[in-house]
């Protein structure tokens, strides 16, 4: 079997998710989309599942695949689609958002009473949800219908930006315009957990935090780490080039070392160099990344063999700093792991 792994530290996750519960006293919906930001939704829903409230998805076919691994609510976050999908929230008692006046006026006459809505406001960061003066309108329509609860959400368009004067005005917009319902409130995502305590309302959203990917500085740990095994090694001489386009040329004689594993199992494709790691030593990858294969320097060490592991990135890694050198973001890095890469958990 092809040795290209990502390994999944169970126990960090635990953690990141202590370090949540602990900065708020909020409930947790603990959103899993993009299965799980690639760690797998069924793995990810068994370990978590008792620590949350509720699970948030993006799509009905996310909701269903999970709804056969826990009865606690599951929220679709861009709503339905398709009328038709309504049906599927009757079946299997899902929760949905209503950010668009054609989903609300498109609420069929099925029953829907074992259904949360979740009513959107936009707040100002432009993308879903009912403008402020739409709010009590739409409300009004939702609390009509004979539904198991309505709660009342937005969502921050910067709360990873500490600093940024938008957000206390979407926080001071949402409250005011929430403030005389009884209705549950929630508007957190991970960045407004640690930034924003007046954000958190009765229901947070954290995705990013769990998954290891940001907020170090608050307790965050990492928690993958990519790794594949040395398939080849060769000596090359100064002036030789590396790889496609021969876009990289040794600078005097060397050790390349192949490993396989390239952008089509979710790396980032770069024509720079990026650091590995091998055995403890840092050492730069060398030419471009290819589809399947990326190739390294090793300059000298001869003390490195095939079968050796090296890492991508290690649960040492910042990946948000990692994830910067190649213009991403630790969110891109993780739920661009491919299919083809195993997944090995770490209790
Ligand atoms: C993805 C998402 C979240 C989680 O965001 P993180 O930054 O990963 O914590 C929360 N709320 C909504 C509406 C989302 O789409």
């Amino acid at each position: 079997m092809r040795k290209t792994e990502l390994q999944i530290n169970l126990s960090n996750l635990e953690n990141n998710l202590k370090v949540i519960k602990s900065t708020t006293s909020a409930e947790i919906q603990a959103v899993i989309k993009a299965n799980a930001y690639g760690l797998d939704i069924n793995e990810i829903c068994e370990t978590i599942e008792n620590e949350v409230e509720s699970f948030a998805v993006i799509t009905v076919d996310e909701a269903l695949n999970l709804r056969k691994k826990t009865k606690k609510p599951i929220l679709i976050l861009q709503g339905v689609h398709e009328i038709a999908d309504y049906d599927k929230v009757k079946d299997f008692n899902l929760d949905f958002v209503i950010h668009s006046d054609w989903q609300l006026d498109s609420m069929p006459e099925v029953d829907l009473s074992n259904s949360r809505a979740w009513l959107k406001i936009n707040t100002g960061m432009n993308r879903l949800g009912f403008h402020p003066e739409e709010f009590i309108n739409r409300y009004q329509k939702l609390i009509d219908k004979n539904l198991k609860e309505l709660i009342l959400m937005s969502h921050l368009a910067s709360s990873s930006e500490k600093s940024d004067p938008r957000n206390m005005e979407q926080i001071k917009l949402f409250s005011n315009l929430t403030e005389n319902f009884d209705n549950k409130r929630s508007l957190a995502n991970s960045g407004a957990i640690f930034n924003f305590y007046e954000a958190h309302f009765d229901i947070v959203r954290p995705g990013i935090a769990i998954y290891g990917g940001k907020y170090f500085e608050h307790g965050i740990k990492p928690v993958t780490c990519l790794r594949s095994k040395i398939t080849m090694l060769k000596n090359i001489k100064a002036g030789d080039s590396v790889g496609y386009d021969g876009s990289w040329i040794a600078s005097s004689d060397c050790i390349i070392a192949g490993i396989p594993i390239g952008y089509a199992d979710g790396y980032p494709y770069s024509s720079k160099s990026a650091e590995v790691s091998i055995n403890g030593k840092k050492f730069k990858t060398a030419g471009k990344i290819n589809m399947d294969l990326i190739t390294i320097n090793l300059e000298q060490d001869s003390s490195i063999k095939i079968g050796d592991w090296v890492e991508l990135w290690g649960f040492d890694t910042n990946l948000t700093s990692f994830s910067q050198e190649f213009n991403s973001i630790s969110y891109q890095l993780l739920t661009n792991i491919s299919g083809r890469v195993n997944k090995n958990y770490l209790e």
